[in-house]
């Protein structure tokens, strides 16, 4: 094998050729009465493995019921919740696919994601089930829309005209107890299809089979993040993506407990740890952030905690440091993409800070110049790309795309620059893709650029992320205007409503006389960026 090839250093794990939710039914039964989940908030409710199990049975034999078969998409636009995980692993049974959503999408953003993943049903919350209605008017395929009203129960709302036929019942319903258990081809059949812009473009459906994902909570399960029945795991991650979904999974597998959240702040967390002995936090860099710049470290007993995973984007070193020594805790990035459930590299003790870690097993890497395309040895830069069971399945209804980034001797190209060195650590240092995240969520400028182009003022437009403390990074726009009065709040208030607040332009509008360009007229980012840094430098 080639030196330029980065060996993983683990025994090669058999994965289980099985569906996803025999698996995790499988694993559930393990685990028996002790409290699986936890949710946060006032009701404090609670879910044990056996309950989520029996919930599982009793939700796929309601989908069947309500006519789901083999392949129907399944849609998941709620927020952080306790029967979350029962939908998924129950419409894996249906042998369904899941995609998920942001339940803070703009009824646009909806519509047009909802339109190319074309669901059957859409699980909601409350708050947003009457979005979910106009969304459907525009979505013909959404047959039913079932809002999550209450733990365990389900108000479900057929398509009469404007869905004005609804009942209540629990999807958990006690009275039919059969579970669903259909065939799947566990290495072709699509499981999960959240949503991510990839390299370049629009959001794109990101296929990932059942075997993508098992082979991601098994390696996590012996080298990547191995937990105890003991351990309990801090989530607020959302669920709708992938680390969210892979963090719900793997934790489910384990058998730790853990206490979802909805939202963040860093007392509601302190308070959590307190009050449920949390000692691990899967988190992303602003989540870190906060835990550093905060004074209430002493009004709680966060001695429980002992260890913060960061991923997502990119973890500031000092930030990290600072927050081990004054939290007496062990910090640890990882890295991932959803195409790849997410890769997740491997913690290991000793890991250098800003090092990703290591290879997870099963799995090869190499590093190659963007240019010429040659392999690069230990700590070279360039586009990281993998191999391994892991690595999506192609996206949705786009093979062009998917050709784009995997190659034909089966390499995917993750768009992320970076090394590794002698002792097989990973380490990222910057994206060659145009991809901006904001607090670890991702922000399309491709989106963006199409949305701006339709006000009548702008003739031409580059969005760019820039860096920023608190968030990471923000979006910035470059724009040529054709009507010279035009101002940025014009811009941001057009922005408003169309788009979710995380994609709006924190990093400012700037209005220019041309956007620079490749003779094949692609915008040429990097030189956007350059002059981004060196406006930055000279302040
Ligand atoms: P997503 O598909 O939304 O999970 O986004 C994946 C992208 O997030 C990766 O391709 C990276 O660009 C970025 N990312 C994830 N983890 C890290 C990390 N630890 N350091 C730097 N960038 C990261």
């Amino acid at each position: 094998t080639s030196k330029m090839i980065l060996q993983n250093p683990h025994p090669t794990v058999v994965i289980p050729d099985t569906s996803i939710s025999t698996y995790m039914m499988k694993n559930l039964a393990v685990h028996g009465n002790r409290v699986a989940l936890v949710i946060d908030g006032e009701t404090g409710q609670t879910y044990t493995f056996a309950e989520i199990r029996q919930d599982v049975i009793k939700c796929s034999s309601e989908l069947v019921r309500l006519g789901v078969q083999p392949g129907d998409m399944v849609c998941m636009c709620c927020a952080n919740c306790l029967e979350y995980a029962v939908v998924v692993i129950a419409a894996a049974a249906c042998a369904a696919v899941v995609t998920t959503c942001n339940p803070n999408y703009t009824t646009d953003e909806l519509i047009k994601q909802l339109s190319h993943s074309q669901p059957l049903m859409v699980f909601c919350n409350a708050d947003n089930y009457s979005q979910l209605k106009k969304v459907a008017k525009h979505v013909s395929s959404i047959k039913q829309i079932l809002i999550l009203i209450f733990f365990r129960y389900t108000l479900i709302l057929t398509r009469t005209s404007n869905f004005a036929n609804q009942y209540t019942k629990s999807i958990f319903d006690w009275n039919i107890l059969f579970f669903t258990k259909r065939k799947v081809e566990p290495k072709e059949d699509t499981f999960l299809l959240p949503y991510s812009s990839g390299t370049t473009g629009l959001p794109k459906g990101v296929m990932l089979t059942h075997t993508n994902f098992i082979s991601i909570i098994e390696y996590f399960d012996r080298v990547g993040f191995p937990q105890t029945g003991n351990d309990v795991l801090h989530l607020v991650l959302p669920q709708f993506h992938i680390y969210g979904m892979m963090m719900t999974m793997c934790t489910l597998a384990q058998g730790s407990r853990m206490v979802i959240c909805k939202r963040f702040t860093v007392e509601s967390f302190f308070k959590m740890v307190e009050k449920y002995k949390i000692n691990l936090c899967v988190s992303v860099p602003p989540m870190v952030l906060a835990m550093y710049n905060s004074t209430l470290h002493s009004k709680y007993d966060l001695s429980s905690l002992k260890k913060v995973i960061s991923g997502a984007a990119p973890l500031p070193l000092t930030v990290a440091e600072d927050v081990q020594k004054k939290m007496n805790l062990e910090i640890a990035q990882g890295w991932g993409l959803s195409e790849a459930v997410p890769l997740s590299t491997c913690y290991v003790s000793g890991i250098p800070l800003n090092s990703v870690g290591l290879l997870p097993p099963n799995t090869f890497l190499k590093c190659v110049d963007p240019d010429s395309g040659r392999e690069l040895g230990p700590n070279e830069e360039g586009e990281i790309c993998c191999k391994g069971p892991q690595v999506m399945k192609g996206y949705y209804k786009n093979p062009t795309a998917t050709k784009q980034c995997i190659d034909y001797d089966g390499w995917f190209h993750t768009g992320d620059i970076g090394y590794f060195d002698e002792l097989g650590f990973i380490y990222i240092v910057d994206r060659l893709k145009e991809l901006i995240k904001y607090k670890g969520f991702q922000v399309a400028p491709a989106e963006l650029e199409a949305m701006l182009l339709d006000h009548p003022d702008i003739t031409d437009v580059a969005v760019i992320g820039v860096p920023d403390v608190e968030a990471g990074e923000v979006p910035k726009a470059f724009l040529v205007k054709s009507r010279p009065s035009l101002t940025a709040s014009e811009i941001h208030k057009f922005l408003e409503g169309r788009v979710s607040k995380f994609k709006y332009l924190r990093g400012g509008v700037e209005f220019v006389d041309i956007i620079p360009k490749s003779a094949s007229g692609k915008i040429l980012r990097r030189e956007l960026r350059a002059k981004e840094k060196l406006k930055k430098s000279k302040l």
